[in-house]
């Protein structure tokens, strides 16, 4: 069984999320996102390799979207209206109102602003978003008889979640863009401990680690008041829904207790719009603002026009779209980035060739459209993100366990970093596979066995082990026991062993072995080890008529029995553990058995040398694989080699 992973967009970058998951047959795509660095092929996944007849209503199943983010949401109408996919498409309510809004807004920059050639109408976002099924959060949801999938809160926007889906008895979780801890009007991400076999996650801040976030907060606040204060004017580019809002409940709060009195504007009405959804959507929203009588009444934010850009006084304009991609934010930075008495503030992540990020590293020129702008304004990034930190997705991966991971929605150097903790620190196979890559990930199958009487009343047996004092287990007991007070040690490690018999067309069965035998019409077969072992018989006799034996002089020519007495009497001393019995010509300890060799040559002698050593002896020993270890430890001591160790 396995899980197959197509990786269309957001591989080693940020944008067009895009990730076509196979399990057990099964096809899911989650998120259908655009690159809005791009205008070309590029701005969307190359859709043409999930079927290249482009028969995409047999080749998935469904697809799942996140949350109302373009790099995740933006190329469905595209792939609905214009490729044709007409299957099931489910997210969160919250995500099916305001998807919409954010689209309309970024098809209106496109065409009305841009110029550009549209790509998807008004209409083909209406028809697109007539084939949702909004799902509720936790909320377990049958696709098909085998597809399952559940969402999970996921914080970082209005409605953004998590998506679980399990096949058989394969699962795996695919994020989307969430959130550790709570801000301003969200909560934190909140899942079940699930088993799981892949997890895919965002990677976007995989090596930042951020400090408190109420520090962060008040260098945010502190920027804003000193410009306005020095009569200038602030510009916040950023998308209609989601920072926007976060960003106003803190100024807004900040502006009543302050008792500022400088207006904050709101590029077009669609904000008000949206305000209306995160009021009907409270319950999406954090503790906090749940409590908050009103939480998205500003009393100080009005509506923004665009006779006001050049207008005298400070104010505070929120615009439309985030990162400076163009419409109106662009518009406005080409008025105000020349006077150094304003300040931009940009809210969160900023794409490669945006010109956000142009500001954000530094670049003090701007080209646009081949006039030249001289950015003399302060440049203010915030330091907080709806996104998780690299000690965020730490924690989630830690948590969840999964067999597997998949870092998808970051840069690829930082992806790597984070690739190499969460397989050194945490043991868990890691990737981050670029673009147009597709993966395979073992995942789990469970057999349903049944099992025979005779298994089950094997498994209640008692399995009792007795020990004799001496071995390692001795210690706890602390205190010193004399030979024949020997306490006995008694162990019960029950296990159930059997055997699982897999035929073919008959159900998986575990049976006890003496079982097995009878079914195959075998008899049963012992795994025997065996060694001819030297023994030096002067060693042998110093060692014992020091101490135990009186019969020294007899022993002068040892036949067998005196060799297997002194034997005896040396692994009495030597081993704690076993039942030492002596049949005269030979010795046994549990299945080791022991006998003097005198043939010339022994198949089981290995010849190094000692036969040429006068008075070396040779003793037969033969053993079950189940007593290997007591046997070495017999062999050791008969050859003398624990001597060394002591
Ligand atoms: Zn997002
Ligand atoms: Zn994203």
């Amino acid at each position: 069984m396995a899980i197959d992973c197509l990786v269309l967009g957001a591989g080693q970058e940020v944008g067009k999320s895009c990730v076509v998951v196979t399990i057990n047959g099964k096809r899911i795509m989650f998120d259908c996102g655009m690159h809005m660095a791009y205008n070309d092929h590029r701005q969307y996944p190359d859709f043409s390799r999930i079927s290249k007849s482009c028969d995409f209503n047999n080749a998935i199943d469904c697809i799942v979207i996140t949350h109302f983010h373009l790099d995740h949401i933006g190329a469905l109408p595209f792939f609905t209206e214009i490729c044709g996919y007409n299957g099931p498409i489910y997210m969160t309510y919250p995500t099916r109102a305001l998807a919409p809004i954010m689209l309309e807004d970024y098809r209106k920059v496109l065409v009305d602003r841009r110029g550009e050639v549209e790509q998807f109408t008004s209409d083909h976002i209406a028809e697109c978003m007539k084939k949702v099924i909004a799902v509720d959060l936790k909320q377990t949801v049958q696709v098909d008889k085998d597809l399952q999938i559940r969402a999970y809160y996921a914080g970082h926007v209005l409605g953004a979640a998590m998506f679980y889906a399990k096949v058989g008895d394969s699962a795996m979780v695919y994020t989307g863009d969430y959130n550790m801890t709570p801000d301003r009007h969200l909560g934190a991400a909140r899942i079940d401990r699930l088993q799981l076999d892949l997890l895919i996650t965002e990677s976007t801040y995989a090596t930042t680690v951020r400090d408190s976030k109420y520090a962060r907060e008040r260098e945010f606040l502190k920027a804003v008041h000193k410009c306005v204060a020095g009569g200038g004017k602030v510009l916040i580019p950023a998308f209609a829904l989601g920072r926007a809002q976060e960003l106003c409940i803190l100024l807004d709060d900040y502006w009543e207790r302050m008792n500022l009195r400088v207006p904050i504007y709101f590029s077009a009405g669609l904000t008000i719009q949206a305000n209306m959804y995160y009021k009907m959507l409270i319950s999406w929203t954090s503790q906090k603002v749940k409590e908050t009588y009103n939480a998205f009444d500003f009393k100080n934010v009005h509506n923004f026009d665009r006779s006001l850009i050049d207008a005298p006084g400070p104010c505070v304009l929120f615009a439309t779209p985030g990162m400076l991609t163009g419409g109106f934010s662009l518009e406005v930075f080409k008025h105000w980035a020349p006077s150094e008495m304003n300040l931009i503030t940009l809210p969160g992540y900023c794409l490669a060739g945006t010109i956000g990020n142009k500001l954000m590293s530094g670049n003090p020129t701007i080209e646009l459209e081949g006039t030249k702008i001289d950015v003399r304004c302060q440049i203010h990034q915030l330091a907080f993100s709806p996104h998780t930190d690299g000690k965020g997705i730490m924690d989630l991966v830690k948590f969840l366990s999964p067999q597997h991971v998949i870092l998808v929605h970051g840069e690829k150097p930082k992806m790597a970093t984070l690739k190499e903790r969460i397989q050194s620190e945490l043991g868990i196979k890691c990737y981050d596979p670029a673009n147009n890559e597709s993966m395979c990930i073992p995942s789990t199958h469970y057999v349903k066995a049944g099992a025979s009487d005779a298994f089950i009343r094997s498994c209640m047996n008692p399995n009792f082990q007795f020990l004799k004092s001496g071995s390692e287990e001795k210690s706890v007991s602390g205190s010193k026991c004399t030979e024949g007070t020997l306490p006995l040690w008694i162990k019960d490690e029950r296990v159930a062993e059997g055997i699982l018999v897999l035929e073919k067309s008959e159900k998986a069965k575990v049976v006890h072995q003496d079982e097995l035998l009878l079914m195959l019409g075998e008899k049963r077969h012992e795994v025997q080890f065996a060694y001819c072992c030297p023994v030096n018989v002067d060693e042998l006799e110093k060692f014992t008529t020091t101490s135990l034996t009186p019969t020294a002089r007899m022993l002068r020519d040892p036949n067998k029995s005196s060799l297997i007495r002194l034997l005896v009497a040396k692994l009495s001393r030597k081993l704690s553990e076993g039942n030492i019995q002596d049949f005269g010509e030979h010795l046994q300890v549990e299945s080791f058995h022991l006998s003097v060799c005198l043939k010339d040559t022994c198949p089981y002698r290995i010849t190094n040398g000692l036969e040429d050593k006068p008075r070396t002896a040779f003793v037969c020993c033969t053993w079950s694989a189940a007593d290997d270890k007591l046997a070495r430890k017999i062999i050791s001591a008969m050859e003398n080699r624990d001597l060394v160790e002591t």
